[in-house]
């Protein structure tokens, strides 16, 4: 019963609530709408008038009468007044003195003088601001009472949730609906107002069709800088106007109105601003017909909307254009490439070419000479290439110093190469930054259709392995990606994806004996992984760890090898005693030493094994020290505190072999096999060899010569102070198996006699 009476008391008390705003807020929208429409007339008034037609001015009059009936009513219905009828009074007295000034015009026969003109036009224009003012205020009034109705929304939706609560309890269903009714209906009202006012604010304007005559409203002027006496009321005067390219379809759209096939009308438009700066606007409008269904006029309202259109356009051209250099970004790259593909599939005649770039020295630049440097060159180098292509070639950057060009239309791959040649030649010169001249060079890798390809994607792909064998093969270059190129990459994704699978399951490490070069006995292992493929037998490490390398595999790889040679190396200490503990060296490559997680393996490995740290040593090429050194010398220094010994491989290859010596906390030396092999047939050869060996014995680092094959080179290197070494002669790389055997024969006297 309770809850009976307060589902009554509610409903009763909101539907008081919704007649009473429904009413206020239709007198709003009709009273804005009217002193709107009473503005119209009066223009038309003023028009009339001046033409000496005092046919119409009466027919305005009449209708300038009603109108203004129908605001006093609605006026007078107005609960709080709140100052309107004032208003009207002011409204009516200056009614008056604008029909006296058109009567006055009226009489004098033909032309009236321009005195005469001067002031009905004067009195016009006074009442129109009237009118202007007040509909402003009406607005006003309007906005508080909209801010109540979506108010009393709020509320009324609260009440209605609150009786669907009680419903589901209760089971009352008519007076739920009735309240949802209700609140849907003031949620529609308080719409419908929101519009109104929004209306008001645009430039109106209305086209007696039958007198080919506009009403331009004072806003509609304004909001195209117009002074109001600027523009007459030809529909020409709008026309004018627009963009030309704009205005057929303007004036079909008009027809069509007319015509009854379309039922209203909506176009932006770029419109001239007296600033001389486009516009766009929004033009909506609606026709009127008379009882016989002929078109009388055409009404509507023109909205400002180029804020708008600005902040899409910028949209737009952010979500496509590079922010640096304003060249298309690799989204738009893509669709455009597609769209190339497609009408060469479709025309086999249209030919195109993809232009891979890369630019050397950009790193450099912008670690040398700063980002604002680096920055200049990228926007240095995006206007050669504005200046080098052709209107319908496409140029985009897809971030660092990654440029692409999309060749269209070509004449076929010797076009291609004459323009290729042509833009090698153009980036080739100086570029000139501020303070700084810079010489950047390019390689480029091509793909020209004709290769099978169907998808954006592979086109680049391609096009990217063909700039990296440009770059190989000596910079300022360029190289087309051929079918043999095309099997190397599906053979090297093959490869890729079956050494994904085959990383856990597939990986053997290999132990090649490091011994002393006195008499052969071994200090220690080098941990060699092979590849045991299911079908392709053992694969030898340069044919799958530079690609690991590339893809990243190697860290996995790379972490696998490190935790399979410190378990095998615990393993063996575990086994019969071999008198001294031997050491195991494993090869770390430079993708690995970046990892973050790389320390941590180390410490995670020698923790599970137990071993010293001191047993395990890291051998680093030089090349992969002298990239990234800054970065890579911490993680080495972090290497070295946990006790770990570090080894410099392949020694005396890279070009800054001296220099890393003193800037890497390395324990030893590995001379690189190409010394050993030539040492004995050649003195310059030998010569190196010795210096290594007396830098060893200077800088108190071990030198362990690698790939010794021949007792006369172990002599040598011998006699050269060089302790340790590594090779055939001794051993080759070992499987597991064979290397314990190999610990526990103890027999190395074959070697010993060196
Ligand atoms: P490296 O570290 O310089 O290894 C020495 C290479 O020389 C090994 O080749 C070894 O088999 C070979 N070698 C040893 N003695 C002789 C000899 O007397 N004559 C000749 N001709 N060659 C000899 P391998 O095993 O093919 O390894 C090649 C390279 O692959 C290694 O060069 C190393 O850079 C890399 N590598 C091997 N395993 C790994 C690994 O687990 N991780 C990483 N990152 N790289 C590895
Ligand atoms: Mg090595
Ligand atoms: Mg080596």
């Amino acid at each position: 019963m309770l809850a009976l009476t307060a589902v009554a008391g509610l409903a009763l008390g909101n539907h008081l609530l919704i007649s009473q705003s429904t009413e206020q807020q239709l007198a709003d929208t009709a009273a804005i709408i009217l002193v709107g429409r009473q503005r119209v007339i009066s223009q038309r008034v003023v028009y009339r008038a001046l033409w000496g037609d005092a046919q119409g001015v009466t027919e305005s009059r009449e209708k300038w009468r009603l109108a203004h009936e129908h605001l006093k009513n609605t006026l007078f219905n107005d609960p709080e007044h709140l100052g309107r009828g004032t208003r009207l009074n002011l409204i009516a007295s200056e009614r008056e003195r604008l029909l006296m000034a058109a009567d006055t015009a009226l009489v004098a026969n033909g032309e009236p003088t321009p005195q005469v003109s001067a002031q009905l036009r004067s009195r016009g224009h006074a009442f129109l601001d009237l009118m202007e003012d007040t509909v402003h205020s009406f607005e006003e009034i309007a906005v508080t009472r909209l801010e109540g109705l979506q108010r009393s929304e709020v509320m009324l939706l609260g009440g209605t949730l609150l009786l669907l609560l009680i419903e589901v309890l209760f089971i009352f269903e008519p007076a739920t609906r009735a309240l949802r009714n209700q609140w849907q209906a003031l949620a529609r009202s308080a719409e419908r107002m929101e519009f109104a006012i929004r209306g008001s604010r645009d430039g109106l304007w209305d086209w007696d069709l039958a007198a080919d005559r506009v009403y331009f409203s004072p806003r509609w002027k304004q909001l195209l800088g117009l002074k109001e006496q600027a523009v007459g009321d030809a529909p020409h005067e709008w026309f004018n106007r627009v963009d030309t390219d704009q205005v057929d379809d303007l004036q079909e759209r008009l027809t069509r109105l007319r015509a009854g096939h379309d039922p209203h009308l909506s176009i932006q438009l770029r419109m001239l601003h007296t600033d001389g700066q486009w516009r766009w606007m929004l033009c909506r409008a609606a026709v009127s017909r008379d009882e016989q269904g002929q078109a009388m006029r055409l009404s509507g309202s023109l909205t400002d909307i180029s804020q708008l259109k600005a902040a899409q356009d910028e949209l737009i051209q952010q979500a496509h254009h590079d922010r640096l250099t304003g060249l298309p970004n690799r989204e738009r790259f893509i669709k455009e490439l597609q769209g190339a593909l497609r009408r060469n599939r479709d025309n086999p005649d249209d030919h195109f070419a993809v232009l891979f770039f890369d630019f050397d020295r950009f790193k450099t630049v912008n670690d040398s000479l700063g980002h604002p440097v680096g920055d200049a060159l990228l926007i240095s180098i995006a206007e050669r290439f504005r200046d080098e292509l052709r209107q319908h070639d496409i140029a985009a950057r897809f971030g660092g110093d990654e440029f692409v060009i999309l060749l269209n239309d070509t004449a076929g791959a010797d076009e291609t190469r004459l323009a290729a040649d042509r833009l090698l030649a153009a980036l080739a010169l100086p570029h000139s930054l501020g303070k700084h001249t810079v010489v950047s060079t390019a390689s480029i890798g091509v793909v020209t259709d004709g290769l099978g390809h169907t998808q954006a994607a592979d086109v680049l792909r391609d096009a990217d392995a063909a700039m990296y064998k440009a770059k190989a093969a000596g910079k300022n270059n360029h190289r087309f990606f051929d079918r043999q190129m095309h099997d190397a990459a599906v053979d090297r994704l093959r490869t890729e994806n079956d050494l994904r699978t085959g990383l856990d399951t597939q990986l053997e490490v290999h132990y090649q004996p490091i011994v002393t070069l006195s008499d052969g006995r071994p200090v220690g292992f080098e941990a060699l992984v092979r590849w045991n493929h299911p079908t392709r037998g053992l694969i030898a490490p340069d044919h799958f760890i530079p690609m690991a390398e590339e893809t990243g595999l190697i860290v996995p790889l790379g972490a696998r090898v490190l935790r399979e040679a410190c378990r095998q190396l615990a393993q063996w200490d575990r086994g019969p005693s071999l008198g001294r503990q031997p050491g195991i060296s494993v090869n770390c490559s430079k993708r690995q030493l970046l990892d973050p997680g790389f320390t941590g393996l180390v410490r995670d490995v020698l923790d599970r094994t137990g071993l010293a740290p001191g047993r395990l040593t890291l051998e680093i090429t030089e090349t992969a020290v002298m990239e990234n050194s800054e970065d890579i010398a911490e993680v080495m220094a972090q290497v070295r505190a946990m006790g770990v010994r570090l080894a410099m491989d392949d020694f005396g290859t890279g070009y800054s072999s001296l220099s890393c010596l003193h800037r890497f906390p390395i324990n030893s030396v590995k001379m690189d096999r190409s010394f050993v092999r030539r040492m004995n047939r050649d003195a310059s050869f030998a010569a190196v060899a010795q210096t290594i060996a007396d830098l060893g014995l200077n800088l108190k680092l071990d030198i362990v010569a690698e790939g010794i094959e021949e007792p006369l080179q172990q002599e040598r290197l011998r006699t050269m102070g060089c302790l340790y070494g590594q090779g055939y002669l001794f051993a080759r790389p070992l499987s597991s198996e064979a290397a314990t055997l190999y610990l526990q024969d103890g027999n190395h006297s074959a070697r010993r006699a060196a």
